[in-house]
This record gives structure tokens, C-alpha cells and sequence, in this order.
């Protein structure tokens, strides 16, 4: 049952015996400042009434955070006393889930005596905290041995629930790097020795902790996993969901609690009992911030921002309650407390969630990015009538070094008499052939492209083939042959062949790609001036006699 309107408190120093203590039974406190006690030895007085307790074994319970003795006595009926004294180790090892302390009522295991137990006297020595007596209860400690084990577990599970996240950012931080995800690994930390702490579950694995480490634990943890969750949220919405401003707000806020702690605690070197209630008046601007933060992103059309709205309302629900409680507002349901931890713990995971479809999300955009590259790459690189490759492309082409593109010949191919199609057919129809020979070509083996208005270029692999001496020229010849064909067949309506002048080099090792298009370009008019209609794979000029020996396609 719940003591806080029955219960007296008086103050004394730490050697003050509970005889000492009964003398001046008439000094204790009972109003409604009860609270407001100097220490460092604080009383609490207790009505035992026997018949309104459940049977067995009586315990009374308070939260045990940093203090360092306790005693609990009996007065009977007939005036006498029963004690029992509880080092610091002693109050630690009867610790109950969710950091109680349980001590059992000294007679209260005995059924004769049980009913003529009248009052019972707490001492505590340097209590950290208010709530050692304002949430004290009077329970079964039967009823309460019966509940450690299954709790226990529930607070390993949860702690278990809350250290995954840890182990799957660490994983995927190693390839990825989001800092948001560091900061989600704060937390998830944070949450995890928490629980792992203030549950109790700290003294099943390490017996030495004290109750003054197991406090500091729980204060620091707490006010550092918030302000983690602030770093977190700025990393993980969307750029310029948030302002800089508010960003710049949520810092400061999310680290105010850190900061307070540090002066609370310092402060409570001596003797504060509202330490805990300034401590969780410290995280209400931040929650006040986190609330207008959601409705602000939300707004700005963030999709991230859901995730923590999931995460975070439970949180505010129960964070709200609990700063409340500490702050003592109204001493609410206890039980919440429970609450609270599986909110924390499916804050993490919901966050964990978040972070997996925040990582998708940037690869997606990501990817996006990457492809349109691709795609401004290629169209820069492509001509857009013919879609085969542009001057550019060819340029690029030559120049590459990698063993796909080692070239040995080069080739110039320019369409007889096109003025004339254009002029005879209209525009339209020199387009479509421009197109079909740009289809053709795009069939054969080699890199092509059009570098000028009806001109195109070849680079071509001969070295491999068996006969490599002419066989660029018989290529270029059957090419030339196709090229016909197909302009032939997809611009029917022009009635005469539609031919080809080629002027063809071969591709010397440092040959600058200037030398050589001179080459081929000088064997292109030679070409033409020889008739069209042929491949010129050799200097024409240089022969002793103007006696045409060039391929005829
Ligand atoms: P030659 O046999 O000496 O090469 O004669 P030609 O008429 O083919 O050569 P010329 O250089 O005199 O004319 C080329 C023509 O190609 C002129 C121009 O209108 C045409 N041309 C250039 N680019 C395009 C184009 O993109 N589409 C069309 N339809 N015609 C083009
Ligand atoms: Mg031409
Ligand atoms: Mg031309």
C-alpha cells in the first residue's frame, strides 16, 4: 500500500539511535513539507495496521538510488522494539526489480507478532533522492520474491531489444557512415545500460555496484541518450526540413539536461532532495521542443519526421507523467514506471526501423543522382539524330588508352552528293538517311560516330584478323555495300544509290589524333576528287603516276 499521506518524516544526524528517535516522536513531520527534510539521517514513521496488510511477511519499499545505510524497527504494542540494520551492501542485496529497496519488517514474519506491530521507523542515511521516501510502500515480501525472477527477465529482454539496434548500426555504419546512425548507437547504448541499471539488473551481474554508482548511472544515461536523440533528429530529417534556428534550439536543449545534471550533481554533493525534481524539470524544454519540431516538420512535408512521431509519442506520454511524478506534481501510478522502459526500448527500435529506410533513401536518391549522370554523360556523348556516338564521343574514344579502345585505323566516310538528296527530297528525307546510315553503322564492330553534318568517322580493330594487310579496305568495302542496302530499303522513295567516299589510315602508336584525321581526311577528297563511290586506303598523291589503284565498293 502506498504511504505517501501516512507517513511523518523527522530529521537527525547520522549516530542518532531510534530510542533517541522516540524521544522526540512529537517533532515529526507530517504536513505536506514533509518532503523538505535536511538529512543526513532521515526518519520516516509508518502506521502499521496489521489487519489491512496482506498476510505473510511485511517489507517496506523505496526507491534505494545512492543511499548508504538503512534501518527498519518495530514499536509494539507494549513498547518495545524490534530492529534490524542494513549496510549499504546489505540494502543493495535486498534490491527489488525497477531499483527498490525491500526490507522486511522486523516481527512482521512472526503471525503473534505480526498483530501488535503499532509503528514501524525507517532510517535512512544520505538519501539521494526524494522518492527513497515519498513513493515508500508497505508490501508482501512473499508476493514481491515471487515477482524478481519474471521481471528480471522482462528487463533482460527489453535490455536485449535494446542492444540489437547497436550491433546492426555497427554493421552497417562500417559501409555506410550516416553519422545519424552514431548517434542512434548513443542512444541505444544509453537506453540499454539504463534499463540494465535502474531495473536492478545491474546487481544480478556486477554484486559490487553501489547504490551511489547504480544513481549516477541512471542520471547520466538517461541525460545523455536525450541529448544524443537531438544530434539524431537534426541528422536523420531530411535536409532543410528543419531551419537552422530550430536545429540550433534542439542542441540546446537537448544538452541542457546534461548540463543540469552536472550542476545538480555537484550540487548534491551535500544534501538536495529536489535534485530529482530540478533533474526532470530540465528535459521539459526539450520535449516541448521535440513536439513543435514535429508539427514544424510535418509541415515542411518530412517523411523521416513520422518515424519519430512513432517513436516519441509514447515517450512524451509517459515522459510527461514521470517528470510530473518527479517532480511531484502527483505521485500517479508507480506502475508507469514500467511503462516508460518498454517505451524507451521501442523508441530504439522504431528509430532502428527509421534508420533502415532513412539508408534506403539516400541510396535511392543516390543511385538517382548516379544515373542521371550516367545520362547527362551519355547524352553529351551522343548524337542526337542518329543517336551513335558525337565528335565528342570520337574524340574521347581515340583517346582512351584502355584495351578495348586500342584502335589501329581510322576511317572517314562522307555521303556523295547529299546536298543534292536535301534539294531533291527536302530536309526531312536526308535526316531519315543520316539515320539509317547511322543504324548500319551502329551494327558493325567498331566504334563509330558522326562528326560532322553527312560525315562519320570509324575506329576499327584489325589486328586480331587473320589477313590484316587490306582488311580495313575489304571491310570498309562490305560496309559500304550494306550501307547502300539499307539506305535502299529505309528511304525508298530516293530512286539512285546513295553512295560513299571513304578515306582510311591506319593508327600509328603516338599518332595525335590531328596527324591522323589529316590522313584520312586528305585520302577522303582524294576519294572524291577520284569519282566518289570508293575507299582510298593510300596516299593517291604520292604515286609516280595519277593512276587510281584504290578499292571500288
Ligand atoms: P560531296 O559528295 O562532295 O560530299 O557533296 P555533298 O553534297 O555531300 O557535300 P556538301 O558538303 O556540299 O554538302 C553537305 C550537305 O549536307 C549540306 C547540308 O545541307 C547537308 N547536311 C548537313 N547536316 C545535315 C543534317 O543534319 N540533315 C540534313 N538533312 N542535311 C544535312
Ligand atoms: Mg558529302
Ligand atoms: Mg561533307
Amino acid at each position: 500500500m502506498p504511504l505517501s499521506d501516512a507517513l511523518c518524516t523527522f530529521s537527525s544526524g547520522l549516530d542518532s539511535s531510534i530510542s533517541e528517535t522516540l524521544k522526540q516522536a512529537d517533532k515529526f513531520n507530517c504536513s505536506d513539507n514533509k518532503y523538505s527534510v535536511q538529512g543526513p539521517k532521515v526518519w520516516i514513521k509508518i502506521p502499521f495496521k496489521a489487519d489491512t496488510l496482506p498476510p505473510g511477511t511485511i517489507e517496506v519499499q523505496g526507491d534505494n538510488n545512492g543511499l548508504t545505510a538503512m534501518s527498519v524497527h518495530s514499536v509494539l504494542e507494549d513498547g518495545s522494539i524490534r530492529s534490524a540494520n542494513y549496510s549499504e551492501k546489505a540494502v543493495r542485496e535486498h534490491w527489488r526489480p525497477k531499483g527498490q529497496y525491500g526490507l522486511p519488517v522486523p516481527g512482521s514474519d512472526n503471525a503473534q507478532l505480526r498483530n501488535d506491530i503499532k509503528t514501524v521507523y525507517v532510517s535512512i542515511d544520505h538519501p539521494r533522492v526524494v522518492s527513497s521516501i515519498s513513493i515508500s510502500q508497505l508490501a508482501s515480501k512473499k508476493v514481491w520474491d515471487d515477482r524478481k525472477l519474471p521481471l528480471s527477465v522482462m528487463f533482460a529482454i527489453l535490455c536485449g531489444m535494446a542492444v540489437m539496434p547497436l550491433i546492426y548500426n555497427a554493421f552497417f555504419y562500417s559501409a555506410l557512415r550516416y553519422n545519424f546512425m552514431l548517434w542512434h548507437s548513443v542512444m541505444a547504448a544509453a537506453t540499454t545500460i539504463y534499463t540494465f541499471s535502474s531495473s536492478g539488473l545491474i546487481f544480478i551481474a556486477f554484486p559490487e555496484t553501489t547504490l551511489t554508482t547504480k544513481f549516477l548511472l541512471n542520471y547520466w544515461t538517461l541525460a545523455f541518450g536525450i541529448a544524443a536523440s537531438g544530434f539524431f533528429l537534426i541528422g536523420f530529417l531530411e535536409r532543410g526540413k528543419i531551419s537552422w534556428r530550430l536545429q540550433a534550439v534542439i542542441l540546446v536543449t537537448a544538452l541542457f539536461p546534461v548540463a543540469a545534471t552536472a550542476i545538480i550533481l555537484h550540487g548534491n554533493e551535500g544534501y538536495n532532495m529536489y535534485a530529482r525534481n530540478q533533474y526532470h524539470a530540465s528535459f521539459l524544454p526539450y520535449f516541448f521542443v521535440i513536439i513543435y519540431t514535429m508539427v514544424h516538420a510535418i509541415r515542411r512535408g518530412s517523411r523521416a519526421i513520422w518515424f519519430q512521431v512513432a517513436a516519441w509519442s509514447p515517450i512524451i506520454f509517459f515522459g510527461l507523467d514521470r517528470i510530473a511524478r518527479g517532480m511531484d506534481i502527483y505521485i500517479g501510478i508507480p506502475a508507469l514506471d514500467y511503462g516508460l522502459y518498454f517505451t524507451l526500448v521501442i523508441e530504439t527500435i522504431i528509430l532502428a526501423f527509421g534508420v533502415a529506410n532513412r539508408i534506403l533513401q539516400l541510396r535511392r536518391h543516390h543511385e538517382d543522382s548516379m544515373r542521371k549522370q550516367v545520362e547527362l554523360t551519355l547524352l553529351a556523348d551522343t548524337d542526337g539524330l542518329t543517336a551513335i556516338g558525337n565528335r565528342r564521343a570520337f574524340e574521347r574514344a581515340f583517346h582512351d588508352k584502355s584495351p578495348e579502345y586500342r584502335f589501329d585505323h581510322l576511317a572517314i566516310l562522307d555521303i556523295d552528293f547529299f546536298k543534292h538528296v536535301n534539294d531533291e527530297y527536302g530536309h526531312e528525307t536526308g535526316d531519315d538517311v543520316l539515320r539509317a546510315v547511322g543504324k548500319e553503322l551502329a551494327n558493325t564492330r567498331h566504334f563509330v560516330a558522326r562528326i560532322g553534318g553527312e560525315e562519320f568517322a570509324l575506329l576499327m580493330k584489325t589486328k586480331n584478323r587473320a589477313n590484316r594487310g587490306s582488311s580495313s579496305a575489304v571491310e570498309l568495302s562490305e560496309i559500304c555495300q550494306r550501307l547502300i542496302k539499307a539506305v535502299h530499303s529505309d528511304v525508298p522513295q530516293i530512286k539512285r544509290a546513295v553512295t560513299f567516299s571513304v578515306g582510311v589510315t591506319s593508327i600509328g602508336k603516338r599518332a595525335s589524333l590531328r596527324s591522323v584525321m589529316a590522313v584520312a581526311d586528305k585520302r577522303l577528297y582524294d576519294a572524291k576528287n577520284n569519282g566518289r563511290n570508293q575507299i582510298v586506303s593510300f596516299d593517291i598523291s604520292d604515286l609516280p603516276k595519277p593512276h587510281t589503284d584504290a578499292a571500288t565498293a
